[in-house]
């Protein structure tokens, strides 16, 4: 079972004897407050925070973090306190007043993607759906300690968006990752908006079906990286035998159909591979099975190197690839990931470390 934080809140209230009322001030501590230990909760006594010295908040601690020299973004290497495994998660400020974390749902990923550093390390462990939303509130504390503070406003960052781009696939773990979505959206909890969360997937269709069910709200994003069966199963091999595109497509056709939400499709341009005008053809064919360019947006990724052997595609050829798709009715833009030099790509500096 997962043992969620406001569950195990009441539940220390209980054990530990205190007033009931106490459980109210500890989660106004936690998530109004964002303190890292029970220690600063002020509401509680000394005696009450004698009597919770060495129970830990989160289900993960720090283990580095690095910041980049060219944005503002911050990566955190966490260690998951259950197994001494190492995830990531990244701080992002995409524009002033605009803060989001990426986070990890997965040690590892099982889906061998050839240009991931993650899909490298093969499948080690799901994340609790606990350690998924501990990786924000990790941040909101981090945001408070450090004082981060946004450029145009002056005060402390306010991080309100989550995206699920970190290490691994989300719906190979879609019962945590639901159970995750819950609590960062829980008044309560996290109290997130649904819309400003985004899970990103390689496209496996009954994660689809179960996002749309229980948030509908939640935004979607798929990895795309090639517009047929052949070329997609080199650079995705798992994700797409499982479901290949035909199957992605009449998926996504549903989906659309249940939400009438837009949905991003990721498509990182390697040199020489997935990056001709024929090929932008034959995604302007698939995207046209779909039918729907205003629900539809294709974000061309510039590949962050890893030791994989791709090389990402000339500007030029980029901009050519992009104009083609707009030009034929389906909109894309061309999206530089931040934090390059703090290999902000998933999975990238868990493998150094490893190294
Ligand atoms: N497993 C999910 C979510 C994590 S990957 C998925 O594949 O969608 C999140 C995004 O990072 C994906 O679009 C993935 O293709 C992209 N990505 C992985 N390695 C990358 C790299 N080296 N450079 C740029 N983007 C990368
Ligand atoms: Fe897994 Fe996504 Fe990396 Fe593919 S791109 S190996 S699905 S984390």
């Amino acid at each position: 079972m997962n043992f969620m934080l406001l569950t195990r809140i009441k539940e220390i209230v209980e054990e530990k004897g205190f007033k009931s009322f106490k459980a109210k001030q500890i989660a106004d501590g936690i998530y109004k407050q964002f303190v890292s230990e029970f220690a600063e909760i002020t509401t509680l006594s000394k005696d009450e925070r004698a009597q919770l010295e060495g129970e830990s908040i989160l289900s993960l601690e720090v283990f580095r973090v690095f910041r980049s020299q060219e944005d503002n973004t911050i990566k955190a290497l966490l260690k998951l306190r259950s197994s001494g495994k190492l995830i990531e998660t990244v701080l992002l400020n995409p524009k002033p007043g605009l803060w989001s974390t990426c986070i990890s749902s997965q040690v590892g990923c099982a889906m061998a993607c050839s240009f991931c550093a993650t899909g490298t390390m093969g499948f080690l462990q799901n994340l609790t759906a606990e350690e998924i939303a501990d990786q924000v509130l990790f941040w909101k504390q981090f945001i408070r300690k450090e004082s981060i503070r946004d450029s145009e406003s002056g005060e402390l960052a306010k991080l309100s968006n989550v995206v699920f781009m970190g290490m691994g696939e989300p719906m190979a773990n879609m019962n945590a990752v639901l159970d995750a979505i819950a609590e960062l959206t829980n008044p309560e909890a996290l109290d997130m908006g649904a819309r400003n969360i985004s899970v990103s997937t390689s496209g496996l269709v009954p994660g689809i079906k179960l996002l749309a069910e229980n948030f509908p709200q939640v935004n979607l994003a798929i990895s795309l990286h090639a517009p047929n069966d052949e070329l997609r199963n080199k650079l995705m091999p798992v994700a797409n035998k499982a479901f290949p595109l035909e199957k992605l497509a009449e998926s996504i056709r549903w989906y659309l159909e249940k939400t009438n939400r837009k949905i991003f499709f990721e498509y990182i341009l390697l040199k020489g591979e997935n990056d001709s005008l024929e090929l932008a053809a034959e995604l302007v064919e698939w995207f046209k099975k779909i039918n729907a360019p205003h629900l539809t947006h294709i974000n061309l990724i510039v590949y962050n190197k890893t030791d994989s052997g791709h090389e990402e595609s000339s500007r030029n050829q980029a901009r050519e690839f992009k104009e083609y798709l707009t030009k034929n009715g389906f909109p894309a833009t061309i999206r530089r990931n931040l934090g390059r030099d703090i290999m902000a790509a998933c999975g990238q500096l868990v493998i150094k470390q490893n190294q």
